[in-house]
């Protein structure tokens, strides 16, 4: 079967810039992709090409296995990263504005259930929190059923508990069976809800897969921490690859069982040792480096 979305070879230059410069991936069905990567690394760019908002400098977006056509619009949800309201209408009132906009669409009531949005429905657009603009955004990116869903960057700006609720809500939604496609900047987010992340820089997918195969592929080593007080001997003298981070010890190993008996076998006290496992952040900074962008 063919994918839910195809995007092949895909190119958009702005003057000399090359905003996206030769992209490929495929979502299939049901599956959760995140885009990540750091500032102007050309996700906004891609996804826009995919909505249709922009069209692309070359290359082809394939839905269902065909070009996108007039149907294309009925079946995505978009949860922009800035969208302009009405001041004068109230969150319902919106959901109904926009539900008379499609030929299908999704109940008003079970939308307002799923997105938590109850309590404020009879508000103005203008008069609600932070977390309930993105989860009545998310509400009004679901009101035609949209087969495919795309979140460009739907935390950004929340607190952590509006962020977790957020999470929830997304993890939820893909249950019923939805294809996502996700950019963000929070690599945690990433970790919580895709099954499969691209990595962009400098326009290019620089690495793809499950965030598990990625940390495995691109960040292998765990961490193993000491206090430094613990050490009897100089670190110098143990032969293992350490960095002195305030008052602790961190060692870099790919076999943790070698490691501690190494220590041990230098009669190192293990009390107080904790272990850090790699994750996605560590699998971003490592491929796209540790300077600045903006
Ligand atoms: P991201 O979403 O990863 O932050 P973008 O897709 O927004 O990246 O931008 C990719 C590159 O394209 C950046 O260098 C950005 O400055 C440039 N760019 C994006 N949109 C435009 C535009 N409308 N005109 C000129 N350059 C643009």
């Amino acid at each position: 079967m063919a994918a839910l979305l195809e995007v092949k070879n895909l190119f958009k230059k702005y003057k000399n810039i090359p905003a996206v410069n030769g992209v490929s991936f495929s979502v299939e069905q049901g599956v959760c992709l995140g885009l990540l990567g750091p500032n102007g690394a050309g996700k906004t760019t891609t996804i826009e090409v995919i909505e249709d908002v922009i069209p692309p400098t070359s290359g082809e977006i394939l839905y269902k296995g065909k070009p996108r056509d007039a149907s294309f619009e009925d079946e995505i949800g978009i949860q922009f990263q800035t969208t302009s309201l009405l001041s004068l209408l109230t969150v319902r009132e919106t959901l109904e504005t926009f539900k008379n906009l499609y030929r299908k669409s999704a109940n008003i009531d079970d939308l307002v259930a799923l997105c938590h949005l109850s309590k404020f429905q009879n508000q103005l657009n203008d008069r609600i929190s932070g977390g309930q603009r993105q989860r009545f955004l998310l509400a009004l990116a679901l009101i035609n059923q949209p087969e495919l869903l795309i979140l460009d960057e739907p935390s950004t700006g929340l607190d952590p508990q509006a962020r977790r609720n957020l999470w929830n809500l997304v993890r939820k939604i893909k249950k019923e069976g939805k294809t996502i496609i996700l950019t963000t900047h929070y690599m945690e987010e990433a970790q919580h809800l895709c099954d499969e992340i691209a990595i962009m820089d400098y326009g290019e997918i620089i690495a793809q897969g499950t965030p598990e195969a990625l940390i495995k592929r691109h960040s292998p080593e765990m961490t193993v921490v000491l206090p430094k007080e613990r050490f009897d001997l100089s670190p110098d003298d143990l032969n293992l690859p350490f960095r002195n981070v305030r008052d602790r010890i961190e060692i870099k190993t790919v076999d943790v069982n070698s490691c501690l008996n190494h220590l041990l076998s230098h009669n190192i006290d293990l009390t107080d040792l904790t272990v850090r496992s790699p994750n996605l952040e560590t699998v971003f900074l490592n491929l796209t480096g540790r300077h600045l962008r903006d």
